[in-house]
């Protein structure tokens, strides 16, 4: 089994569900008592914050490739940025290493496009909604996205900082995020991206007026089908 490097701390509450998912998944594929070989550094998430809100990507960039290459030099062979936000600097970061990392937008948009949608409203922070590096991505899969209006970002983004990746789920901003999904499905959307590794923590991709797409799972999943690469089928052979 390969070993799965993961940068986390972007929140704790996501990475956790990184851990656990990657984990479900490992055993479910293998049997018995199978679990991952991982590897996590989880950073301090202030220090990110802080660069994020000075717009010190450069800074955040130098960061994370540290940590990718520290991940590497212990031995991952492939490495995983557990946040959308971060993937802003993902190029820097998958240059600093010489193993793969595995790009949740590019996740995304292939289980986007497998199920054949036209038109996601993205789900995320500020950062991924507007800095136009999640859109450009996704477009160069010929996916087109659609992201809430000002005041539905803003509510997002909040939600986000000040509640999800703060350990609160609250009743009433899940009945706030439903009904952005309405207007964007009156509006022509035909899917959501939960495009925030913490939304998973507050909306369930199963229960949405429109089909969801939980970023978590796909990326966590894609790291699991990269470890598992020829190794289910040995087990089965063997059993
Ligand atoms: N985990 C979140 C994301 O997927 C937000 C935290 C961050 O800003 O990195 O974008």
């Amino acid at each position: 089994m390969r070993k799965i490097g993961l940068i986390g701390g972007m929140s704790f509450e996501s990475s956790a569900v990184y851990y656990r998912m990657i984990n479900e998944a490992v055993r479910a594929r293998l049997g018995g008592l199978h679990s991952a070989e991982v590897m996590l550094h989880s950073i301090d998430f202030q220090t990110i914050v802080d660069m994020q809100k000075a717009g010190r990507w450069d800074d955040a960039a130098q960061h994370l490739s540290n940590v990718a290459r520290g991940l590497e030099a212990a031995g991952a062979d492939c490495v995983l940025i557990c946040t959308n936000t971060m993937h802003l600097i993902a190029d820097a970061v998958q240059a600093s290493i010489s193993v793969p990392l595995i790009n949740i937008i590019d996740e995304t948009a292939a289980s986007l496009n497998a199920a054949g949608i036209k038109r996601p409203l993205l789900l995320a922070t500020r950062y991924t909604m507007e800095h136009g590096f999640y859109g450009d991505r996704m477009a160069h899969h010929g996916i087109e996205m659609m992201v809430p209006n000002a005041d539905g970002r803003t509510l997002a983004h909040d939600i986000i900082f000040n509640e999800l990746c703060a350990g609160k789920v609250i009743d009433s901003s899940r009945e706030a995020l439903m009904r952005v999904i309405e207007t964007a499905k009156e509006k022509g959307a035909d899917a959501v991206i939960l495009g925030c590794t913490e939304i998973c923590l507050i909306l369930d991709p199963a229960a949405l007026p429109l089909p969801g797409f939980d970023s978590t799972a796909l990326h966590a999943d894609a790291a699991v089908s990269f470890a598992l690469e020829g190794v289910a089928a040995q087990v089965r052979s063997a059993a």
